[in-house]
Formats: C-alpha cells, structure tokens, sequence
C-alpha cells in the first residue's frame, strides 16, 4: 500500500464495483468528464436528497428548473463573459495547457502561503521565472500566462444567429426567474430559491477525477433578504455549531492559523460579515459531518479580494481535507448582496424590485418641486416639456444648494432661476417600500461531495476494504444472500429480497461464491446490512441480518425487517435491536 494514495484505491474500488469511471472509456476519454455507475448514480442522487432535506425542505424553501444553455445575454448581463476566466500557461516544448495557479502549486508542494489564485498574470511570469518553473509533464519551458474563458460556447438555433453559452452555475436562472418565483410564493421575503442541476466549465487541464469536472452537478441555493433586516430567525437552531474559520487577514499573513466560533458568534463579531451566510457555513457543517466527514477534517477559507468572485463581497470556502490533494473546495459560500438582481434590472430594463409593505403606513413630510410653468415656457420652447420633468425628478435639497452656491441649477444646459420654481412641503402616507434583495449564496458539486464521501468512508479492517457509508446514504442498503443455492434456499432468498424490493428498499440479490465472499462484496460497497436465507429460515421465517460496521449478526423473522429497517436507517433502532443475537454462524 505504500505510495499508493486512496485515491488510487478509491478510483480503482469505484470503476470494479459502478460507482464512477471515466467517460468516453472504450473511445480513449476526455479528461474533465466521469460517468457515474449504478451505484455512483444512487449515492449522487441520495446526497441530492440530503441536501435539499438540509437547506431546503427544513426551511421552506423552494426549488426551480430552468435551461443549462443560455442566450449570451444572460451571461454579459451577470458578468461572466468578462471574469469567468482562467490564467493559461502552454509549454513551448510539448504543447500542453495547464492552470497557471496549478502549475506553481504543484512546483512549490507544501507552500500553503503562497495565494497562487489571487495573482495576476503579471506576478505569475515573474514567479515562473523567478522559480524556474518548468511543465509538470515534460520539463519543457513555459510560455506566458494569457486569460482563457471557461465558458462553453455554442450556437442556439439552425444558423447560428443566437449565441449561447452552457451555464457555469446554475444561479443565473434563478436570478432571471427571481420576480416570477417570489410571485407564485405569495409574495414572501426571505425566500430561498434552490436549484439542482448540471453545469459545465470549460477547466484547463483538469487532471482530478471527480474532483474538477468539466459538466458537473450543482446543487446551489441563493437566499433573497431585505438588507435592512438582515437577522437569520434560525440562528438558534445552530447555536452549538462551531465553525472552524481561516480568515483572510491570517492568510494574508501567511498564516493557516483557525479560529473555532460557534455561528452566531461569528456573525456577531463581524468575522462572517451576514447572520444569513454564518448560519448556512453552520448548515454546511452539519451537512458534511452527517455525510461521515469529521469535523477535524472541514474548514471555511475566507477568499482574498483578488481571489473572490466578481459578484461576491465576502466568501467562504468550505474545505475538506482529501488524502492526495490536501484541502479541496466543497462549496463556495458568498454574499453577493443585490449585484445579480441589479445587473438584471440594468440589462434586461425589467424592475426586479419587490415592494415590502410597512406593517403600518409612515406618514411622511417631503418637500416637492413645481416648476413655474408660466415663466419657462416662453424661455424654453419646445424644451420646457423635459426640463420641467427633470426639474420635478431632481432632488429638492440639490436644488438648493445649487441657488445658494451660484444662484442657478443648470438642467440640460438651461440656467433654472429660484423664480422658475418653487417648493413645498406635503405630508404623504407612505405604504411600503422598493427593495432590490440582497442574496447569500451556498454552492455545492455533487460529485466532488460525493467523492469527498466516498474516501471518508474508505476503511481497511484485516484485509479488507469497508466502505463505511453512513447508512441512510448507502447506495445499496441491504444484500440478500441464500447460504447455498440448493435445497430451496435461493427461491427463499429471491422471495425475500423480492418483499424488500416491493417495499422500496434499495436490495440485491446475489448468490454467487462463498457467502464470505458475498460478506466481503457487500462490504467493499458499503451495504449496511446483509440478510442471510439459511437452512433454519425454511423451517420458522427467521433470516440472520448482518452488521457491516460490527460483522456481528441477529436473527429475525424476514416479514419483520421492513418496520425494523425503517427505524435502523433513521437511527431510531440500534443493530442490536433488529433481532437476537447470534454467535455469527459464517463469516
Ligand atoms: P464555485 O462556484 O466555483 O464556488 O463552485 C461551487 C462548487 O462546485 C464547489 O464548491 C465545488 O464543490 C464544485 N465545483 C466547482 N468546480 C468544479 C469542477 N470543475 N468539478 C467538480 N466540481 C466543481
């Protein structure tokens, strides 16, 4: 096993067994692309389950679909045209592209101070050369780095004439569907908008597994508040969760020193800029501790200036640790304040806006301006129509201000005198206000959580591989075995796992080698419980149902196991309590 890391181990258990191998297989692949098995599929779409259970259902949230190739507009209105970039550099002798920040991450092993994403293509030449980095494959020298889109580009339509690009998250149709959204809710705020679905993002050279993917699954849910009641009514509930914070003005001093805050202190010291984003890094926690991921093993980076995105004003990476590459990204967690509903507003000229009715109506003293219609006619003309509205749009106390320091206010090149206008002062009722939400952003891909799953669960008792999935996650949650396949047993077996299947349970049968081999298969992909049809099960129903985390068995009739499964998968029911226990009969 030396050398060897679990990722190898892990790659090589998940392409045996179906739970991912790389795409494109039998035509050679394309890196940045995995299929996932019969079992990388179920595992996928239960942590999709876990997932929308934790920050969605919970909180009465909701969930939208909407289309992954989209009109360029959608992208130049949200940004990403212009900063959804990578810094390239090629190598002058074999050709090949790689990341720059990779490249010199990979060259400086161990060098955790050096923030390679926050630099600019200008500091990257000069590390490369200062450091005389080469290519990581092939030793040749390195050209400069030069920006490159990860966007996918393509065409909508027959002839091309519309421009799309498939989305890098999945945000973007949220945003667009924002108003419509809020509309069908009733008209709530808060709400969380979530949404499930496949990304792609053109990445350099992505030479990880599942971890960088070109078309991956993000499971994103963006949080609209009104910004001037920014308090999470929630906090409570994740008053004992800690979360383990690496600022960035520790990075910045080239610190990776932690600091462990429960989440609403967090917020409260102003570490976590929003009780919202504070409260879902805690949700996060909980997430990823119930997928078998220790808490020693998580922290929340805080992203440099240089490194954020362009729509964020604070984020958190929450961070696991993974054997081969140390600490890896599982989701981004940003406040992007009201950037992507103003963008929207500015590009597609449709308000956005919500109106937030006051429980009661202010009753408010403003001062309004009346252009002196009668004297600025004969002086304006055809004009006096647009000066006067600007006049009644412009601000009173400008105005002012502009008579007491120069005796005029200039509106479109016309000097307006304090006999052209007057002011007032009304009582009106105000009702309610315009508010452009603001959003904090939690951001998860499926597969690298799914991975991240995989290799925590990843054990070796004597000689052998156990997946120690958490039960409730297991792709397979029970094996059905005869312990021969004569004498009647398998048509008991199949009768059994057939029962199961009807109770939809997720069950297979199999009945090929020794039945310690069939315990080691079971075990190898994390199936939790193993039911054995033995000689003793024709005579009174009874079946032996097996522990994978203990190898200890009990002993119970087969008609019982549904109730008894329900309450061991939801954590209501020890093993013990499935059944008397016996000494175990095969091993
Ligand atoms: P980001 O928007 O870059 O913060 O990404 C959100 C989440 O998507 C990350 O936390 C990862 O879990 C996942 N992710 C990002 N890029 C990739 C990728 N190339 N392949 C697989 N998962 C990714």
């Amino acid at each position: 096993m030396a050398g060897i890391d679990k990722y190898e181990l892990l790659s090589d258990l998940a392409k045996r067994r179906g739970f991912f191998w790389p795409s494109f297989e039998i035509y050679g692949g394309v890196s940045g692309y995995i299929d996932l098995g019969p079992l990388g599929s179920k595992l996928k779409r239960n942590l999709e389950e876990r997932w929308l259970k934790f920050f969605v259902h919970r909180h009465g949230f909701v969930t939208i679909t909407s289309p992954v190739i989209n009109p360029e507009k959608i992208f130049i209105a949200s940004g990403h045209i212009e900063h959804f970039k990578d810094l390239i550099v090629s190598c002058r002798n074999c050709n090949r592209h790689f990341r720059a920040d990779q490249v010199i991450t990979e060259a400086m092993p161990g060098r955790a101070d050096i923030a390679t994403e926050a630099m600019t293509a200008k500091e990257i030449d000069q590390f490369v050369e200062e450091n005389h980095i080469r290519c990581p494959e092939c030793g040749g020298s390195l050209t400069q780095s030069e920006h490159f889109s990860t966007m996918f580009r393509t065409n909508i339509g027959p002839y091309g004439d519309l421009l799309g690009y498939g989305r890098p998250e999945a945000a973007q149709g949220i945003f667009v569907d924002f108003k419509r959204v809020y509309e069908v809710c009733r008209e709530r705020l808060p709400i969380g908008i979530a949404q499930i679905g496949t990304v792609m993002r053109n990445e350099i050279s992505p030479r990880q597994g599942p971890i960088r993917l070109r078309e991956f699954t993000i499971m994103e849910l963006e949080f609209f508040f009104d910004p001037d009641e920014p308090g999470c009514e929630f906090m409570e509930r994740v008053g004992n969760v800690e979360l383990p914070l690496l600022l960035g003005e520790e990075r910045e001093r080239g610190s990776s020193k932690i600091i462990r805050l429960l989440a609403p202190e967090a917020a409260a010291r102003g570490y976590v800029r929003n009780e919202w984003s504070a409260y879902f890094m805690a949700v996060s926690v909980e997430f990823a501790n119930s997928l078998g991921i220790p808490f020693e093993k998580q922290r929340f980076e805080e992203k440099l200036v240089t490194e954020r995105s362009h729509y964020s004003t604070q984020t958190f990476d929450h961070q696991v640790w993974l054997d081969r590459w140390g600490w890896v990204e599982i989701a981004g967690h940003a406040y992007r304040t009201n950037f992507d509903l103003s963008a929207h507003i500015k590009y597609s000229g449709v308000d956005l806006s919500i109106f937030k009715p006051y429980p009661t109506p202010v009753e408010k003293k403003v001062t309004v301006v009346i252009p002196n219609e009668t004297a600025l006619g004969p002086l304006l003309r055809e004009k006096t129509q647009s000066v006067v509205e600007s006049l009644v749009s412009a601000k009173p106390e400008e105005i002012r201000k502009a008579f007491a320091e120069s005796g005029y206010f200039e509106v479109q090149g016309f000097r307006v005198l304090p006999s052209h206008v007057r002011f007032e002062e009304r009582h009106v009722r105000e009702t309610g206000k315009r508010v452009v939400p603001h959003v904090v952003e939690p951001s998860f891909g499926a597969e690298r959580i799914a991975y991240a799953t995989l290799e925590h669960a990843y054990t070796r008792v004597s000689d052998r591989v156990v997946l120690r999935l958490p039960i409730d996650l297991a792709p397979v949650q029970m094996m059905v075995f005869p312990l021969m396949t004569k004498d009647g047993l398998a048509e008991v077996a199949s009768d059994v796992a057939s029962f199961l299947l009807e109770q939809d349970f997720d069950v297979e049968y199999d009945a090929s080698g020794t039945i310690g081999r069939r315990y080691a298969r079971a075990d190898e992909i994390g199936v939790p419980i193993s039911i054995t049809v033995d000689y003793q099960s024709l005579k009174d129903g009874t079946v032996t149902l097996r522990d994978r985390d203990t190898w200890r068995q009990v002993r119970n009739e087969w008609r019982n196991i549904p109730d008894l499964m329900r309450g061991f998968l939801r954590g209501k029911l020890a093993f013990s309590e499935l059944g008397k226990s016996v000494e175990v009969a095969y091993e």
